[in-house]
């Protein structure tokens, strides 16, 4: 997936640091999405947790159908910045969050039959269509943290708890089982959400098969997604929606920061003008190791630095990589793949600078649009 930077972007102009958000690999993840939505006529959300800038909503906004939001912050940035289908989905919503959904959302997707109860009443004389989110209990995800069918999960209602009288009136079922998987992934978790819950798709508009799916990935198999769609729809009679996140902005991105001194550890460690811990939360969350530009596995080229960010923490730390030449105060690097789960996660932990954002296509070059000052810092705190 490392297809490196784009020619033509200057690394010289990018003020650090910067998350630049590669406009012609936007449009090449949209095209993917186009195709699905023209073979099966299903429905393609963005999901705002994962990408917000609302900045490129007007390109994302030519084909998907909306967005699916997390919260009623998302819900309101849906609805004032990219128009089209609102969707809510939370594990759980405060009176005041249904108040607030309600002006935005004409889709809220509840996670359990308790809150569906409480507020369906209220939500529908607004309105609003109603779903509920199962468990089909079929883990595809490795990782627990990333498991919405994980023992415990408290994401959707399962099987053994349905009260199939509360699906009266529900316009949709809703399910959520991947992250970062293929179509083979979402046919098994098919296979498990129709055996359990398939008897009450009839009488619903919709099934959405959630996020996690990793549709614009090269070697993802799109004609199996269709053909799951499409049967699917054969079979019960309705619409199918998607809301993916990462797939939209995939290798859409990148972090670039300047080299600001080099330290003899173990190993020589570069610190950065950047925060892993701030810029790159999932680096550690995940934890995994985010590729960057020109560089090798440590060992592979001649020169292996560890790459490190600017704050206290001890962990605030990239990765290991490798250089044709040694790494040296003022140089700037681009890690890669870094739109979607980024400018969503940042923090000004240690008070550090937020990164700039900027946009980057071949025909208009790099444009910054976005810096952040001692203000944002301070406006979070009081
Ligand atoms: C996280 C999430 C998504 C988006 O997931 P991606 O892995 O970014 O595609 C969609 N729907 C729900 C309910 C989610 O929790």
């Amino acid at each position: 997936m490392d297809r490196g930077l784009p020619d033509g972007l200057d690394l010289v102009e990018a003020p650090t640091p910067c998350f630049i958000i590669d406009e012609d690999r936007l449009a090449r993840n949209l095209a993917v999405l186009s195709r699905v939505k023209q073979a099966t006529d299903c429905r393609i959300l963005l999901a705002l947790k994962a990408f917000a800038a609302f900045s490129v909503f007007p390109q994302l906004r030519r084909t998907l159908d909306g967005c699916c939001a997390s919260s009623p912050f998302e819900a309101r940035l849906a609805k004032e910045e990219f128009g089209g289908e609102v969707h809510a989905f939370a594990a759980a919503y405060s009176d005041r969050d249904i108040l607030e959904l309600a002006q935005f959302c004409g889709h809220v997707v509840f996670n359990s039959q308790a809150q569906l109860a409480k507020y369906r009443n209220q939500l529908s004389r607004s309105g609003v269509g109603l779903a509920l989110r199962v468990n089909p209990e079929h883990s595809e995800v490795r990782l627990p943290i990333y498991d919405p069918c994980a023992p415990g999960s408290r994401l959707g209602v399962r099987r053994a708890h349905l009260e199939p009288s509360c699906l009266e009136g529900l316009e949709g079922l809703h399910f959520h089982t991947l992250c970062e998987l293929g179509a083979d992934a979402l046919e098994r978790t098919l296979r498990a959400f129709e055996e359990k819950f398939g008897a009450f798709v009839a009488g619903r508009k919709y099934v959405n098969f959630g996020g996690g799916h990793h549709i614009t990935r090269p070697d993802y198999d799109v004609d199996l997604l269709i053909r799951l769609i499409n049967d699917f729809k054969a079979r019960h009679g309705v619409q199918v929606y998607l809301e993916p996140g990462e797939a939209a902005a995939l290798d859409a991105g990148y972090l670039v920061a300047t080299v600001l001194d080099v330290v003899e550890a173990d190993m020589g460690v570069a610190i950065m003008d950047a925060s892993v811990a701030a810029h790159m939360p999932d680096v550690l969350e995940g934890p995994y190791r985010p590729p960057l530009a020109g560089a090798g596995l440590p060992g592979e080229k001649d020169w292996t630095f560890r790459l490190a960010g600017l704050s206290c923490l001890a962990g605030d730390v990239a990765g290991e990589y490798s250089f044709d030449a040694p790494l040296q105060p003022g140089d700037k690097i681009a890690f890669l793949d870094q739109a979607h789960y980024t400018m969503v996660k940042t923090n000004t932990f240690n008070g550090v600078r937020l990164p700039s954002i900027g946009l980057f296509s071949k025909g208009e070059g790099l444009r910054i649009i976005r810096e952040f000052n001692y203000n944002d810092f301070k406006s979070r705190l009081s």
